[in-house]
């Protein structure tokens, strides 16, 4: 079974009208149409969803949110439901991202009701898991990891997570310049994915595992040769459309 490769920013909450334009305007050449072999998607900040939409009209390039309310409509003051981010032509959001569980309080339950709520409503999630360093350290790693897959598997099974995508992302990797090595990422890529084929074998194979920390040009083609490797969700090293695209070409070279 061959996965398409797929390689997603994250900016966080970082960007501005003006610097996004320019990331476009240095990315466009490399990203209109389908150039890129790989799939590819950028996740921005809700406000700056619509430029991005725009921007990316005449390429190939998904459109993701970071985040989406537990809720599906009424008196949330501030929230932004799975539904709205359907109508302006959001094509993906990043769930249970760690930043999101540990300082915004998001539980396993959370992160389930927001994937069924994507799913329902057509966006396609992209559902991280991760474990502490401590975690890591009395190696609880595949308890954490599983135990934060079973809970969006029991509760939507595994057809949003074939559509989009599950994320593997260490919290002691994200932001630190400390990749997890390749054959460790590896290790914990194969025992996700035998969770999933608890569930359906075949969706398993065809279910893409993205890894999330510290992703450079330097460190991707190490990664993703790994068998269960399919991609990966770069924070930092998406802010600049150059080195973005770096590690684009780098997943476009398999
Ligand atoms: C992330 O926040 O999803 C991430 C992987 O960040 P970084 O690439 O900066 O470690």
């Amino acid at each position: 079974m061959t996965r398409k490769p797929f390689v997603v920013a994250n900016w966080k909450m970082n960007g501005s009208l003006k610097a996004n334009d320019e990331w476009l305007s240095a990315a466009m050449p490399q990203m209109s149409g389908t150039r890129l072999a790989c799939d590819v998607a950028v996740c921005a900040p809700f406000i700056y969803l619509p430029q991005l939409v725009i921007g990316f009209e005449h390429s190939a390039t998904l459109v993701g949110a970071q985040n989406c309310a537990q809720y599906a409509q009424g008196a949330y003051t501030g929230e932004v439901s799975a539904a709205m981010l359907a109508d302006i032509g959001c094509d993906l959001v990043i769930l249970g991202h760690s930043e999101r569980r540990t300082l915004f309080g998001e539980t396993d339950e959370t992160v389930a009701g927001k994937v069924k709520l994507a799913f329902d409503n057509g966006v396609m999630p992209i559902v991280c898991v991760g474990e502490t360093l401590e975690e890591r350290e009395a190696g609880r790693t595949i308890e954490v990891v599983s135990r934060q897959l079973r809970a969006v598997l029991d509760k939507v099974g595994i057809l949003p997570l074939v559509s989009g995508a599950l994320a593997y992302e260490p919290l002691w990797a994200i932001g630190t310049g400390k990749s997890a090595s390749a054959k460790d990422a590896q290790a914990v890529h194969e025992a996700l994915r035998a969770v999933l084929a608890e569930v359906d074998q075949e969706a398993a194979q065809r279910t893409r595992i993205l890894y999330g920390g510290s992703v450079k040009a330097k460190n991707a083609s190490e990664l993703f040769a790994q068998p269960d490797i399919d991609g990966a969700l770069v924070g930092g090293a998406s802010l600049k459309a150059e080195d973005f695209l770096a590690i684009c070409h780098c997943a476009d070279s398999l």
